[in-house]
């Protein structure tokens, strides 16, 4: 899939997740040149044309929904048999892997993801749409902590056929409504139960109903009061157990009338005067809770199982046929009353005998190893269910936590859930290379880490040029640091004067200055023959990357149009004893250099060479004593 196009605009990038339905993939739409979330639809359900129209109105009538707390559908496509739903990308984790690390979700933080998710659901309901699938897998928090609620409606595609298909879909059965469980019509009320579970999960680290198979779970929900979260996390308000209490109350006609409703009542529950408010007690006399306590329908069974036990034969009581007299009828009831109640009585001590089991005391595990946990807890004969929890301070194979907890009553061989620390968190490496510094601190927010700056050829500057532990290693953060290191762009030296040396002075001194000779051009030039006039591409004194070729131009001579003279320049003394003579000649060749300093007496007469070029005239300055004693032009037109 990766690499593939769909619709001729989505590149599939990166697999992100995959539920029981779908497998959902990072990809780039190339028309909005933008990253979008695209969910395929698995293919064991890619052929069954029922359940394909209707995942496509489910999914048209999600993309009519546009908030901000709601997943964006954006389009809904297929291309050779594959079914695909084209979303709003969320970078970030669900709810359900937010829980699972954190353990718990401190009630000051669940309390506003849970209004969020009512927003998300009153607006959908609003819209005639019902969610139907709750469950923190659905709800993807963004980076910047915006809660957004995915796969509105979706679940209305699976119907009991392809519900056992998959593990998954079956897992969402701990999040069913009893009314959903039991196969009924399901609506907002519906939504709002999955909620209270979903917020119930939040505060206590788990899901209130758990069992073996999807049944087990579905008749708890119809049958089982759940523990209250409280007796799990003492220190959760009174009045956040009363909305979750409220919003799982078995018959919807009791629960909170709308989404919004709970919302209000979610909006105010941590203020300080509600904090201890009475416990919610659910409106329902005796009569009214035997009511709605449904027995399981062969639907139920057929729903959850995936077999058809819908076709049992029950064989209809037919009464006896002809006529009787009174009396015989009296004795025959006298008969069958007294034969009923020795049987009942019987019966009744045989079934408890059967149904009797002993109830022992929970031990405490918690701090014990899981190898010494278990021996405990077979020696009590309880089973142990063994769940896995990263922690940063229990130490690994340690027992964090136990449920229920120490010292409770309960039956020999019921299920003690033992959390067993995997140790602290392992995270892995992200691959920095070629990365902007600036990124580094993002990707390793988790980590420790240290950034080291190195020269490069290579790499730009600013730019991570390698990692240690290479990107991929499982690192854990209070131990390991991660060690990046960042281009300093290329090392650069100051560039040496080279203009005047020889071609072998001009390569050493470059080579002293890890710089390397390039190409040697010879031309024409008015500087001295065999020597550098020019050097490229740094002038002195400029800063140059360090192993820069320098190319050399080195004069061949003079050009053919240049005049060469000498100036016979007598000077005279008169009545001075001696004195300093300078001679400064501007030409060809350069500006003021000095040809002659020397301290005469009386007289003598210097030749001056001068070099003269169609454009540079020449000029000889005679000094005495630092004064200008005359000041002599050539012009090149002159000469012949
Ligand atoms: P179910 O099949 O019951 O919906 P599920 O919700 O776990 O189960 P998917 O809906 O297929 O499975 O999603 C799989 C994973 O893909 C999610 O857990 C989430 O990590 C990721 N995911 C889904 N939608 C998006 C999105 N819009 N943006 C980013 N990641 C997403
Ligand atoms: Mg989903």
């Amino acid at each position: 899939m990766i690499g593939k196009s769909l619709g001729g605009r989505y590149e599939v990038e990166q697999r992100i997740g995959g539920g029981g339905m779908a497998i959902v993939y990072k990809a780039h739409d190339n028309l909005l040149n933008r990253t979008v979330a695209l969910k395929i639809l698995r293919s064991q359900f890619g052929h069954d044309d029922d359940f394909i129209v209707r995942f496509r109105r489910e999914a048209q009538a999600a993309a009519s929904l546009s908030h901000p707390n709601i997943v964006n559908v954006y389009d809904v496509g297929e291309e050779d048999d594959i079914q695909y739903i084209v979303m709003e990308y969320v970078e970030g984790s669900t709810l359900k892997e937010l829980i699972t690390k954190k353990g718990l979700i401190e009630v000051e933080e669940a309390v506003p993801i849970a209004m969020e998710i009512c927003d998300a659901l009153d607006h959908a309901h609003h819209n005639h749409i019902i969610h139907r699938d709750i469950k923190p897998h659905n709800i993807l928090i963004g980076k910047g902590g915006r809660v957004k609620v995915t796969d509105f409606g979706i679940a209305r595609a699976v119907t009991s056929a392809t519900i056992t298909h998959t593990g998954s879909v079956i897992g969402s059965v701990h999040y069913f409504s009893p009314e959903q469980a039991r196969g009924g019509i399901s609506g907002e009320k519906s939504d709002i139960y999955s909620l209270g579970i979903v917020l119930y999960e939040m505060v206590t680290g788990n899901v209130p109903f758990s069992g073996d198979s999807p049944i087990s779970v579905a008749l708890k929900h119809l049958q089982e009061e759940i523990v209250p979260p409280k007796e799990i996390n003492p220190k959760l308000p009174q009045s956040v157990e009363n909305v979750i209490l409220k919003s799982l109350v078995k018959d919807p006609l009791y629960r909170y009338q709308s989404v919004k409703e709970m919302q209000r009542d979610l909006k105010t529950c941590l203020d300080t005067e509600r904090l201890n408010e009475p416990k919610f007690m659910p409106k329902i006399d005796d009569e009214e809770s035997t009511r709605v306590i449904p027995a399981i329908t062969p639907e139920l069974m057929e729903r959850l199982n995936g077999q058809n036990t819908a076709t049992g034969n029950r064989q209809e009581y037919q009464p006896p046929q002809g006529k009787s007299k009174v009396w015989l009828k009296g004795i025959a009831w006298l008969v069958f009353l007294s034969l009923f109640f020795v049987v009942a009585l019987y019966g009744f001590n045989f079934i408890l005998s059967i149904f009797y089991v002993p109830e022992v005391n929970t031990p405490r595990v918690e701090n014990m190893t899981l190898q010494e946990a278990q021996k405990a807890l077979a020696e009590k004969d309880l089973k142990v269910l063994i769940k896995e929890r990263f922690s940063d301070e229990v130490p690994q194979n340690m027992i964090i936590k136990q449920e229920p907890s120490p010292g409770m009553r309960v039956k020999e061989n019921s299920e003690v859930t033992v959390y067993v620390s995997k140790g602290e968190e392992q995270i892995e490496v992200p691959d920095l290379v070629g990365l902007p510094e600036r990124l580094v601190e993002v990707q390793l927010a988790k980590l420790n880490y240290e950034i080291e700056r190195k020269p490069s050829d290579e790499y730009a500057s600013g730019t991570v040029m390698g990692q240690t532990p290479a990107a991929g290693t499982l690192v854990t953060p209070s131990k390991d640091k991660v060690v990046v290191t960042v281009s300093m762009g290329r090392q650069t030296v100051v560039m040496p004067n080279l203009i005047g040396l020889t071609v072998e002075e001009a390569e050493s001194v470059l080579l002293k200055n890890g710089l390397k000779k390039g190409t040697v051009k010879n031309e024409p030039s008015y500087s001295p023959k065999g020597t550098v006039f020019r050097q490229y591409p740094f002038q002195a004194g400029s800063r140059a990357p360090s192993g820069t070729e320098i190319e050399l131009m080195i004069s061949s001579g003079y050009p053919k149009d240049a005049k060469e003279i000498t100036e016979p320049v007598l000077v005279l003394l008169g009545d001075q004893e001696s004195a300093n003579i300078a001679i400064m000649v501007t030409d060809a060749r350069g500006k003021d250099r000095e040809i002659v300093n020397k301290t005469i007496t009386q007289s003598e007469t210097f030749d001056v060479k001068v070099v003269l070029s169609p454009s540079q005239d020449a000029t000889i300055t005679i000094y005495n004593n630092g004064k200008i004693m005359e000041k002599r032009n050539i012009r090149y037109s002159t000469i012949p």
